[in-house]
């Protein structure tokens, strides 16, 4: 693949003179602030945050070993979601590729942008249907979206796979690794330069217990990244969020541990549903969830609610009838679910 981003990305985007912040027009060193309008009475909270998370993509790029210039950090990985289809997708006109069943966002957000979306389902196992995709992909295809390891499914897409796809598809293959630190592989992240086409997002709201700070990375070459940059909102991520997170990045170890208890569950909780009558099958999982296929998975569901423990019902999702969808929580809310799912 001949791969021209220039042609990819939406005419008034790739015109677009971005918004600049009263701190982007300024360089150097000053004590006293009065470009941008903000209250000059010290509280917490007064000035604007970094535009840029400078501190913040320096502590990220040094974890996950790779140069600052391919971080795009978003409020949340939904945003860096939408800002990928507002940057190479013309409304009414393009249109992007979504194996399903997958992550629901991404649906939605070419929805809200016009975008049109075209559907290939997963095989019976939740991989890749390579011949179908490649079938499926037209000259007004811009964005394929890839989850590995799968939402709702759990498993890893074959990478072998994903590699002739970022090979073959002529637009830009997004590999979704929100669930990337519960499997033992590294995830696409070292072979980011080798393929200009790849986007990878990878989340806080997930491992590193951060969901409610809202911090989605996105890493590409730094071609790609500009074009998010110059997109998005200038003051994107919050300042508590900025330096909140630079802290938590602190705590691998803690990160490391939760992380080896949830596979340590989960194993726990497997081992479990398979000895309940109702269950029909539980899907290998490299995440923090398991999706199980269970005999009249609706009223199960009910009857769990019920009972105050809220699952999440896939069962109206391709190829997942019958299913839920449980996360993996602490072993006591663990044997909870196992408790009730026996009794009923
Ligand atoms: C949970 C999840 C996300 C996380 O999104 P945030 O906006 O970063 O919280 C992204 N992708 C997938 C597949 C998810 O399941």
């Amino acid at each position: 693949m001949n791969f021209e981003l220039n042609k990819l990305v939406r005419a008034n985007v790739a015109k677009l003179k971005p918004y600049s912040s009263a701190r982007d027009d300024f360089k150097g060193d000053a004590s006293v602030f009065l470009d941008a309008n903000e209250n000059p009475f010290p509280t917490e909270y007064n000035r604007y945050p970094d535009p840029h998370q400078k501190k913040l993509k320096e502590k990220i790029a040094s974890i996950k070993n790779i140069n600052q210039e391919q971080i795009f950090l978003g409020n949340g990985s939904d945003e860096a979601i939408d800002l990928l289809i507002r940057a190479f997708c013309e409304p009414g006109q393009d249109n992007v590729l979504i194996p399903q069943p997958t992550y629901g966002m991404y649906t939605v957000s070419a929805e809200i942008n016009a975008v049109a979306i075209k559907t290939i389902p997963l095989t019976e196992d939740f991989d890749i249907n390579l011949e179908l995709t490649k079938k499926t992909w037209d000259d007004h295809t811009k964005l394929l979206f890839l989850c590995s390891p799968n939402n709702p499914s759990g498993n890893l897409l074959d990478l072998d796979k994903i590699r002739i796809l970022l090979q073959e598809f002529p637009g830009i293959v997004i590999v979704d690794e929100a669930y990337i630190d519960f499997t033992n592989y590294d995830g696409f992240i070292p072979l980011l330069n080798n393929f200009p086409n790849l986007v990878i997002l990878q989340t806080l709201s997930k491992a590193w217990g951060l969901a409610s700070l809202r911090l989605g990375m996105c890493f590409a070459s730094k071609e790609i990244i500009a074009v998010l940059n110059k997109i998005k909102p200038p003051y994107n991520i919050n300042g508590i969020t900025q330096q909140i997170v630079l802290k938590s990045l602190e705590e691998i170890e803690q990160k490391n541990k939760w992380i080896a208890e949830i596979i340590d569950a989960r194993e726990f909780v497997e081992n479990e549903l398979v000895k309940i009558p109702a269950v029909q099958r539980v899907y290998p999982s490299q995440a923090n969830f398991l999706l199980v296929k269970i005999t009249n998975a609706k009223s199960v569901y009910q009857s769990l609610i019920s009972n105050g423990i809220v699952l999440r019902d896939r069962s109206n999702v391709l190829l997942c009838g019958n299913c839920l969808r449980i996360t993996i929580g602490t072993p006591e809310e663990n044997k909870m679910l196992i408790s009730e799912l026996s009794n009923l």
